[in-house]
């Protein structure tokens, strides 16, 4: 009898590189994982250094009133997640234990807050800049990380429940925006190249939910509005997005408001890089002992 092959995700978890909780999708790191995901960092920091304005570190929760303006709802209310708190008193206290003691559902008098699990890193960015008002000349170069929550429980190793981005996002005129865009991906090509990691830049589409979901899919292809770099991590045939080149047009200029200095609502453009993914694709291709990766990929790391 054939023995079924081990798994990655299972084979990361042997070598205790990455931690089960029992959920899919929710993994404790290890300082190793870690540590790639530091230098992989520092790494994508020595590109375009020179253009960043600003830096920024997120929490993994955003303003629910800034969750309603990104639209997320409308376009993925299946990935979403909110955070909801008990807000009751004494005998709701008491019910609630009840529920629990007798393994019954104790969350159903749970209230939302006014946080959401933030869905795509730079979203709370937007409303910071608009809050300054006008943008300069030059507009805003902001590099972010930010823990990342999508309701998408998978076996998959590199599709994760809770996860990393590290971006870069220009705010300005639809040509800054572009030219932005252009430069990151010739640069995630090369960054590929220098970590040894195969890989593919393709047009790409959201998985928007619903009946008016495919159009909206084949319309944001049709304007090439998505591009992702795509490396092999847990199949060949079907390989992972580990970057994503985004151009919003003026979406999010208007939705949150924020304005040229000639009156008009700013373009946005970002780049995302999901930590995790890039850190699961070089552990995957240059195996699981970082001590044996090839020169080449530790001299880009470790320098
Ligand atoms: P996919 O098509 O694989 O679902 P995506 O299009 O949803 O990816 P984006 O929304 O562009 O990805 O997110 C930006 C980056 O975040 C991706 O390029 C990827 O590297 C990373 N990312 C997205 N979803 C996950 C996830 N579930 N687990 C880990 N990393 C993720
Ligand atoms: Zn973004
Ligand atoms: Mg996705």
């Amino acid at each position: 009898m054939m023995e079924k092959p081990i798994s990655f995700l299972d084979q990361l978890f042997e070598k205790r590189i990455l931690h089960d909780s029992g959920v899919d999708g929710l993994y404790a790191r290890s300082a190793q994982f870690e540590d790639v995901v530091s230098r992989f960092e520092t790494f994508a920091l020595t590109f375009g250094a020179d253009e960043i304005t600003e830096s920024m570190m997120f929490p993994p929760g955003m303003p629910m009133a800034d969750f309603e303006t990104s639209g997320y709802m409308k376009s993925f209310p299946h990935l979403a997640g909110t955070v909801h708190a008990f807000c009751g008193c004494d005998s709701d206290h008491m019910g609630l234990l009840q529920c629990l003691a007798e393994g019954e559902d104790w969350t159903k008098n749970q209230k939302a807050t006014q946080v959401a699990l933030t869905p795509a890193a730079c979203y709370p960015l937007y409303p910071i800049l608009a809050r300054r008002g006008v943008l300069p000349e030059d507009g805003a170069y902001v590099a972010l990380q930010s823990y990342c929550f999508r309701h998408e429980p998978s076996k998959d190793p590199a599709r994760m429940q809770m996860f990393r981005q590290r971006e870069y996002v220009r705010v300005g005129t639809a040509e800054q925006t572009m030219a932005f865009r252009n430069t990151w991906k010739e640069r995630g090509s090369v960054m590929m190249e220098r970590l040894c990691l195969p890989h593919e830049v393709d047009v790409a589409n959201d998985p928007f939910f619903g009946r008016g979901g495919r159009m909206m899919g084949v319309s944001q292809r049709e304007q090439a509005l998505k591009f992702e770099m795509l490396v092999p991590i847990n199949s060949t045939e079907k390989p992972t997005a580990c970057m994503s080149f985004n151009y919003h047009t003026d979406n999010f200029g208007k939705a949150w408001d924020i304005r040229l200095p000639d009156g008009n609502p700013a373009h946005t453009a970002c780049v995302g890089f999901g930590l995790e993914r890039i850190t699961l694709a070089l552990f995957r291709h240059h195996g699981l002992d970082v001590d044996a990766w090839p020169d080449e990929v530790r001299s880009a790391l470790w320098g």
